[in-house]
């Protein structure tokens, strides 16, 4: 057994074998041998003297460094690699410089359990506006989840994610925001197409530009609302008279291949009757004898006869048709009166563009329900215009028209964005005023009336002021719109009643 062998006599065999193997003399070689003939497994060589020499040159900058260079010291003396490894790995950790708070905030620590739920459910709710399906984003929001999981979270971690994922979200709402630009501009595109489309539809072409009005920036989920309705309207109102006229048309079609039909039979028969008149002629021509001509004029009476029938069928056939054309013609002219009314069927007033009653009852509607849910004020006023009747006769009719389109202009610039302008009837307008209570809603009104006689109205080359009157209510937890409405028409009216020109709270 080598174990039995002496170090001395290990060594004076090392040496033999070394000079028989040519090896250079060195340490390495030397270990190598001994260590094979003491049947020692081959360990790389330890190399403590360059470590030593390496431990002389690394500088402490601080307390916790020198600590950790004292265990790498004694880590080379006892000649562990993991020592070693170990010291050094946190002597370069010790020697990173961080602030006080820093190094507090690297310690591992457990975030208040309500503060982790509020981050998830953060970053949840927000991850949709970011767009989903943005990769990136996705790894960084799982790496933040998973660490909130945790019962011991890293601050400093959470930290750096949370600064990641502000990085990315700005790019990515930059890129919601041309996403969304882009989109309206396609929007603008489709329906101005839809417009060139259909331009000799005159109500159509107020739908559309109402339209385009609406899909001007800034976009509000209030403004797409309306975009929708108005979209709706105008697919539906061209659908239907788009199906009708093929029908007409069809109808059109039919009758004149009838009416070619008839020209031909026509025409057939009076030549047929010209060929039997001829032949009867040359007959005639030849006769010698009067017994022949009774049958031949029998032949032309017959004849005669035949033709003047079938030009009398063909006539009251030809009758008949045209009473068909006349029939058609008049549905197709009822259609087209139908079209021109269509927009008292939508739900924009077609003269001043504010809701007619039914796009107010949808907006009364929509605007209760906001009104419950989000446990917040409502109001309505009904204005009504002063002296009206007075001004449509002194200046006509149509001036009085662009007086009301002059008052929804100046309402409409005036109001809030959230407020809803609604033509009620002749000259009495309805304004919603969501999130306003009554003494708001007096208060707006009354700044409306101010902004009225300041907005001069000009009927030709004389100035006109028009005032109106105004009642305003505040909805009730269980009051209906209609009872809102009722109620702020009851003011108005008190309003008239005190002289017009101001407004009274219902
Ligand atoms: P008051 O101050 O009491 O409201 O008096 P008024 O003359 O305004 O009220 P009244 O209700 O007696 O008359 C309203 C008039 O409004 C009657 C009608 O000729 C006119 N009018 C209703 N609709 C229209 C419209 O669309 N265009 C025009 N130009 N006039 C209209
Ligand atoms: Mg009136
Ligand atoms: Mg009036």
């Amino acid at each position: 057994m080598n174990e039995s062998k002496h170090p001395s006599d290990i060594a004076r065999e090392a040496l033999k074998r070394l000079a028989a193997g040519q090896l250079p003399p060195t340490p390495a070689n030397y270990q190598a041998c001994y260590n094979e003939i003491a049947n020692l497994p081959n360990l790389p060589v330890f190399p403590d003297q360059q470590l030593r020499e390496l431990l002389v040159e690394l500088p402490a900058r601080n307390e916790a460094q020198e600590a950790h260079l004292d265990r790498l010291s004694s880590a080379i003396a006892r000649r562990s690699w993991q020592g070693v490894r170990e010291s050094l790995a946190a002597f370069a950790l010790a020697g990173e410089t961080k602030s006080p708070e820093e190094v507090a905030a690297c310690v591992a620590t457990t975030l208040p359990g309500e503060f982790a739920r509020k981050l998830t459910r953060f970053v949840e709710s927000v991850l949709p506006a970011l767009g989903e399906d943005n990769g990136r984003i996705s790894c960084v929001v799982d790496e933040l989840l998973g660490l909130l999981k945790q019962p011991l979270v890293d601050i400093a971690q959470v930290q750096s994610i949370l600064g990641s994922l502000a990085h990315q979200a700005v790019f990515a709402a930059e890129e919601q925001v041309e996403i969304k630009n882009s989109l309206l501009k396609l929007l603008h595109l489709i329906i101005q197409n839809i417009g060139e489309l259909s331009s000799d539809d005159s109500w159509l072409k107020g739908q559309i530009d109402g339209l385009l009005a609406s899909v001007a920036p800034p976009l509000t989920l209030r403004h797409l609302d309306e975009m929708e309705r108005r979209l709706r309207d105008v697919m539906e109102k061209q659908g239907r008279a788009k199906s009708r006229a093929v029908e007409a048309q069809e109808e059109m079609r039919q009758m004149l291949a009838e009416f070619i039909d008839r020209l031909g039979s026509m025409n057939r028969s009076s030549s047929e009757f010209e060929v039997r008149i001829e032949e009867t002629a040359r007959k005639i021509e030849k006769l010698d004898s009067l017994e022949g001509l009774k049958p031949l004029l029998n032949d032309v009476i017959s004849a005669t006869h035949a033709m003047a029938e079938e030009t009398a069928q063909s006539r009251e056939q030809l009758k008949h048709l045209q009473d068909k054309v006349l029939v058609t013609e008049a549905e197709l002219m009822q259609l087209h009166q139908e079209l021109d009314n269509a927009s008292a069927l939508a739900r924009h007033d077609p003269l001043t563009d504010a809701l007619n009653r039914k796009g107010l009852e949808e907006a009364m509607e929509r605007e209760i329900s906001s009104m419950r849910r989000q446990d917040s004020p409502l109001s309505v006023s009904m204005l009504d215009i002063d002296n009206f009747k007075r001004l449509n006769d002194r200046l006509g009719h149509e001036a009085g028209d662009r007086a009301l389109v002059h008052l929804a202009d100046v309402a409409r610039r005036n109001m809030r964005p959230s407020d809803t302008l609604a033509r009620y009837g002749g000259e009495e307008f309805v304004v919603l005023m969501p999130d306003t209570r009554l003494e708001q809603g007096i208060e707006a009104m009354t700044r409306l009336q101010r902004e009225l006689t300041k907005a001069i109205y000009m009927a030709g080359s004389e100035k006109i002021l028009i005032t109106f009157s105004a009642g305003v209510a505040q909805l009730g937890a269980e009051e209906t719109g209609t009872d809102a409405i009722r109620r702020a028409d009851q003011a108005m009216y008190l309003a008239k009643r005190a002289g017009k020109n101001r407004v009274m709270g219902g």
